[in-house]
Order: structure tokens, then sequence, then C-alpha cells
């Protein structure tokens, strides 16, 4: 099922001209920048005596895996990868970076995303012969490598790319180059940047800012790079003629002091917190937020409002994020342990609260709890995206149909589920001016017009815009 499929995770990779000492330490300050995007595991990949060494570790990047880290080697080429998982199966066969032996050599893959054909492929190629060793979608991707006749690596890996359709940006390393590519619809984001050495790749620019790299660009849709040697490559391995880049790494995943496609996360979040100030209907005395993905909204919320931000709500950073906890009594726990209210600020007060998303409403509820117990007067919750009506099939992890809060429930009905004075969803048609070109994202999971054809878990049925 797809469900099984799902994930969101961060990458890295470093490739230099000349070996440093430093790399293994900069591989994992650019992983533990990118902790936000997956606390399951962690995992680098590293050319050592032309040979690939690998680490890989449950928990944070920087709990025993930071411990283990062979932190005198020196060397140029590498990866990186954190890792959640959505089911459950919080164990090391699914840990980043593969490492995979075919004939055309020993390849580690960090993949990000989800291609919703591979079931498909995956039979083709298991009728034919292929043994798969893990669930991953980046395994499909090695056999469909293999079976492509002759040793040129790079024609080879453009012609199996050429067989994916799906959302996966990728780095992979092969002897002593890092390669990395988008799918042709730029799903996911990977951008790279320069540093006197060599390059850095990364999910989200504020792994390259860790490491004093100058952002030079994203990865294009379709686009590949071979970086070796402290030298890059660029060729095309599609056509992209329509980009759809998630809108939900700029609403929650990515953090703000990144630039994702394009974009200043905390610029874009901040201009949807003034969409929703704009649209309000009461009248709150204070604006809060529910941190931290609330928080630049927030303050464009108060400031076009004017009614003063205030630290509301009080978030324990030790816990990991709500969202991304696999299984449903974990994800309870972790809201009750997660987030306190500052009741001298709340006692008495109309509340305006911005969070970024409401998704089956548990988390919601608790919140709204949290702030009446501690005092609150009224709460109207604030959400910077529309309701979520449908699931995504592109690597987030979005419940079914039927868990959806907004799929079946008006913002009235919402507010009277979760104990809030008022709901109020950021419009599509809003959502669409936070940002530059509205035109090159997917909003599939506000409107279920899913820009390539997916199969629905609960009624069964392929939809696509094109
Ligand atoms: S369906 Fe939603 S979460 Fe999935 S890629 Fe599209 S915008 Fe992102």
């Amino acid at each position: 099922m797809f469900d099984e499929l799902k994930e969101e995770c961060g990458l890295i990779g470093i490739s230099l001209k000349k070996s440093s000492p430093e790399f293994i330490k900069n591989l994992y300050l650019g992983l533990f920048s990118l902790q936000h995007r997956g606390q399951e595991s962690c995992g680098i990949a590293y050319t050592l005596d032309n040979k690939i060494k690998l680490l890989i570790r449950q928990g944070l990047v920087s709990g025993n895996f930071f411990k283990s880290l062979p932190l005198d080697v020196s060397t140029t080429s590498g990866i990186g990868h954190v890792r959640y998982s959505t089911c459950g199966e919080s164990n090391l066969v699914n840990a980043q970076p593969f490492i995979f032996n075919c004939n055309k050599g020993t390849l580690a893959i960090a993949h990000n995303g989800n291609i919703p054909n591979v079931e498909i492929i995956k039979d083709q190629l298991i009728q034919s012969g292929s043994i798969f060793q893990t669930t991953s979608d980046s395994e499909v991707l090695v056999h469909l490598l293999a079976r492509i006749p002759g040793n040129n690596f790079k024609d080879s890996i453009i012609s199996a790319l050429n067989q994916l359709k799906g959302a996966y940006s990728m780095l992979v390393l092969h002897e002593d180059s890092v390669i990395a590519f988008r799918d042709q619809f730029g799903f996911r984001p990977l951008c790279y940047g320069k540093i006197d050495n060599g390059y850095i790749f990364a999910s989200e620019t504020n792994a390259l800012d860790i490491m004093g790299a100058e952002y030079i660009a994203d990865v294009e849709p379709g686009e590949i790079i071979f970086c070796k040697n402290g030298e890059i490559e660029k060729q095309r391995f599609a056509i992209s003629n329509k980009v759809t880049q998630c809108i939900f790494e700029l609403i929650y995943f990515a953090r703000p002091d990144s630039y994702v496609f394009g974009e200043s996360v905390h610029e874009v979040r901040q201009k949807m917190g003034v969409k929703l100030a704009k649209a309000r209907m009461c009248d709150p005395d204070i604006v809060i937020a529910v941190p931290d993905s609330g928080t630049s909204a927030a303050l464009g919320f108060a400031r076009e409002a004017g009614i003063p931000y205030e630290i509301g709500l009080i978030r324990n950073h030790y816990t990991g994020r709500t969202f991304i906890k696999p299984g449903q009594n974990i994800r309870e726990e972790s809201v009750k342990i997660k987030l306190n209210p500052v009741k001298s600020i709340i006692k008495g007060k109309k509340l305006a609260v911005i969070d970024d998303s409401l998704v089956r409403g548990t988390t919601s509820s608790k919140i709204v709890k949290l702030l009446k117990s501690a005092g609150a007067k009224e709460v109207h919750l604030f959400l910077s995206s529309p309701g979520i009506t449908h699931s995504c099939f592109f690597g987030i992890d979005t419940p079914t149909r039927k868990e959806l809060l907004s799929a079946n429930h008006s913002p009235e009905e919402i507010a009277k589920i979760i104990g809030a004075d008022s709901v109020t969803f950021l419009s599509i048609e809003d959502l669409k001016q936070c940002v530059k070109n509205p035109d090159k994202f997917c909003f599939a999971c506000f409107t279920g017009e899913y820009p390539i054809p997916v199969i629905e878990n609960d009624d069964i049925v392929i939809k696509s815009k094109q």
C-alpha cells in the first residue's frame, strides 16, 4: 500500500577537490541542520580507499550517531540522510543511505520522496527475476540501472531515470562522484552551493549556511548533476513541461531560515499570516503562534492586524515533531509533553492562535484544551494552509481521506469538534498569492487535482490533472 512508501527526509552531499580532515564533521553538521526533516534514523556513506563506507543509526543525529562518527577520516566524497518512518517501521532495514552492488559498481543512495508507479515497475522487475532487499523506492533505480547494457555509468543512470515517474530528489555516491538529481516535476527540494574546495548538495539552504557554502541554485526539475574532483557537469535527463513543487515545504516542512524553491520560507509564511489577518472575522486581544512552524505567519498576522504578538505557548524542543512521529498513540503523548501555555499571557484573553495546518485535529483539540485550561477567554484558530482534503502520494505522510478532518467537515464543524471558538483556513486563492510562481506548485492535498496519476487507498480511483 502507498502508506508504507511515504517518507519525508533530508539529504546532504559533499564533493571536494582535495581530501579534507573536516569532511565527516561537515557531513554531520549538514545532517544536523536538516534534523527537522526526519528524526527516526540517520546515516552517512563516504568513499575511503576506493570503497564506500556506511554508518547508519536509529535516532537523532546528535545521539549515538555522533558518538560513532569516524571524525578523523579525511576524504573527498560522501552523502548523508535523515529519515522518519510513517508506519512504525523504525528499523535499520530502511535507514538510508542504502548501499547496493550491481554490475555498474557499488552505489550509495539517499532518497527523499515517493514514486507512485514504483509497485508497477517493481512487479515487472520481480517477474523477470529481480530480488529486492528493501521496501525503498531507491532500490528500483538500482535494478533498472543494472539492466541497462554497457558500462557507461552516466548514460545508464540517465536511461534508468527516464523510466521513473514520481517525486524524488536523490543523491548517489558512486566511486568518488556525488550525483544529484530531481524528478521532472520537482516535487521535493534539492539545492547546491559552492565552498572553496568543492560543492555541497542539500535539501535546504540552511545546511549550506552551516558549512559556509554559497548557494548557487536549485537542482532543476529533470536535471542531473555529476560532481567529481570539485568539478560539476550538468545534464537533462527529462524535459520538464510541468513543474509541481510541494507547497507544503513552504507551509510546514522547511526551516524558516531556508530558501526553498527560490522562496524565503520565512517571508512566504509571513505573507500567509497577512492574508489570514485580512480574512479574520473576530477581534482577538493578542496573537500567539503554535511554535515553531506557526511563528512566521503569526508575526505577519499581528503586524497586519495591529494586534500584539505574544509568546503564549512554549515548545519543548526535545520531543520531535508531532506530525512525523509514527503511530497515533505516540503522537497523542507527544502533544501533551511538547507544548506548555504561558498562563500569565493567556489568562482572560481572546486569542488568535496561528498554526500551519490541521490534519486529524488531534493536535489542535489538545492545544485548544491547553489554552482554555490556562484561562483563555476565546480561542480562534487560524491555519496558514487550506483544509487538507486529500492524501499525498508524493513523499509526505498524510492519513487517508477518512481521517482528514477537512475532507469530512466544514470549518464551523471542525471548531465544534476541537472546542475552538472559530477556525479559519487560508483560502487556496490567498495561498497562491503568497508565492512568486503559483503555477509551479502542487496543491493536490487541498484540491484533489493530482499532477500525475495516483491510486487512492480508500476508494481506488485514478486521478490526474493531465
Ligand atoms: S499533495 Fe500536498 S503534500 Fe503532497 S506534494 Fe502535493 S502539495 Fe505537497
